[in-house]
């Protein structure tokens, strides 16, 4: 990367600030259910520290508080985690900005310290000048290890870079490299797995993927716009009408420029999402029927491109895998994939990467996104305002 990285930074006694996406779920006792987020800053977390930091200063936002203190949306789950996965004391803070947080960090014995949430200013969002330049009066350097939120320009991804040197931290220098080399220059044959609810969500990322893949496999809802644009019946399978025409295009650009787009061609449909005992294979779809995921023909066409792949890209599944019964697809292309040899596999973020976690494969996978939109907008060849504003090397 042509940025800074933490590796370039002094860190010996000075303070810290480091943006992480500490947006970790919670059960209704705030108690974390899944930690892979904090676990995933804790390389950049354990360097600083080991470098001899003065003070480390953590920031995140946590869920959509919209600009108000809202209880159960405090960090301080996090920061009793953080104290378990560091072996050190954490600080946990009120607020975070403001003289009693400078006070508090100054005073503090602890030198892990966790800002509270950062959403609860309205300015965090905003991007306000004011607001990012009090982030940055409390430390020294700042270190951006958020790709998750690196898609949009708030204070403390954006503003803050403008008051401090600015450097990546190791997991977002990690999905940089990964997404990087995908869009940029992947090994070929180049295979992008595309899935999930609406096409309206991934037209951007065909457009950029047809100029890099050599095929692109399309399953789950998207798939319908596109099979409705080639004149098949769809039944009451999800359809985005007002995208039928933009399906068109995509298909006869991906033709001009020699992309082979694959779509779905068997269903497992019902005649109603909660009527499990309806479902049945089909490769046409009648009226009143709504296909829930790909069949075996469609998984073994799939699989078939698969095997001569060199990189994998995957965003969206395949049909309703959170449904046992609407699972099996998506399941079979996880376990496929990890059972590819000398293949790079990147799962892009959100529902992909839950999927690939359910099926209990995601310790096969060469690179699981840790964000969904900014994975996203990455693989559309999208700058990120977060990557773009930390310090040229
Ligand atoms: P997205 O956020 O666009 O990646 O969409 C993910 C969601 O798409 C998941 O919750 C899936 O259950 C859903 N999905 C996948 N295939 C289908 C389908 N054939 N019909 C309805 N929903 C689907």
């Amino acid at each position: 990367m042509a940025k800074l990285n933490v590796k370039d930074l002094e860190l010996k006694g000075k303070k810290v600030i480091i943006r992480c996406d500490f947006n970790v779920p919670l059960d209704d006792d705030l108690n974390i259910t899944d930690d892979m987020r904090i676990q995933g800053a804790l390389p950049t977390l354990k360097y600083v520290l080991a470098q001899g930091a003065a003070k480390m200063i953590l920031m995140s936002h946590f869920g959509r508080p919209e600009g108000k203190v809202v209880e159960n949306m405090r960090l301080t789950p996090v920061a009793k985690r953080l104290k378990e996965l560091l072996g050190e004391d954490v600080l946990m803070l009120k607020d975070c900005i403001g003289d009693d947080v400078k006070a508090a960090i100054a005073k503090s014995s602890a030198r892990v310290i966790v800002l509270e949430n950062l959403r609860f200013h309205k300015e965090e969002t905003k991007n306000d000048p004011a607001f990012a330049k009090q982030l940055a009066s409390l430390a020294d350097v700042y270190v951006n290890d958020a790709f998750g939120t690196a898609h949009r320009a708030h204070a403390s991804t954006e503003g803050i870079t403008k008051y401090l040197k600015s450097a990546a931290g190791f997991l977002l220098e990690k999905e940089v490299s990964y997404l990087g080399k995908a869009v940029e220059n992947p090994d070929k044959p180049f295979v992008v797995i595309l899935g999930g609810a609406k096409v309206s969500d991934k037209i951007l990322l065909i457009e950029n993927l047809l100029k890099k893949a050599d095929s692109i496999l399309i399953g789950g809802g998207m798939a319908y716009t596109f099979l409705k644009a080639q004149g098949k019946n769809v039944g009451n399978s999800l359809l985005e009408a007002d995208k039928i025409g933009i399906a068109k295009d995509l298909l006869a650009k991906a033709k001009k420029v020699g992309v082979n787009i694959v779509l779905s061609s068997d269903f497992m449909v019902v005649d109603n999402f909660d009527n499990k005992d309806s479902l049945k294979l089909v490769t046409d779809i009648e009226d009143g029927w709504e296909g829930l995921d790909i069949g075996p023909a469609t998984i073994a066409k799939f699989k078939a491109v698969l095997a001569r792949a060199k990189t994998v890209v995957w965003n969206g599944p395949v049909g309703v895998f959170e449904i046992d019964e609407y699972a099996k697809g998506t399941k079979e292309i996880a376990e496929y994939l990890a059972t590819l040899k000398g293949v790079t596999t990147i799962v892009g973020g959100g529902d992909s990467a839950a999927a690939v976690s359910k099926f209990g494969v995601d310790d096969k996978m060469t690179h699981i996104s840790t964000g969904g939109g900014a994975s996203l907008e990455y693989l559309e060849g999208k700058v990120l305002p977060g990557i773009a504003a930390l310090t040229d090397k």
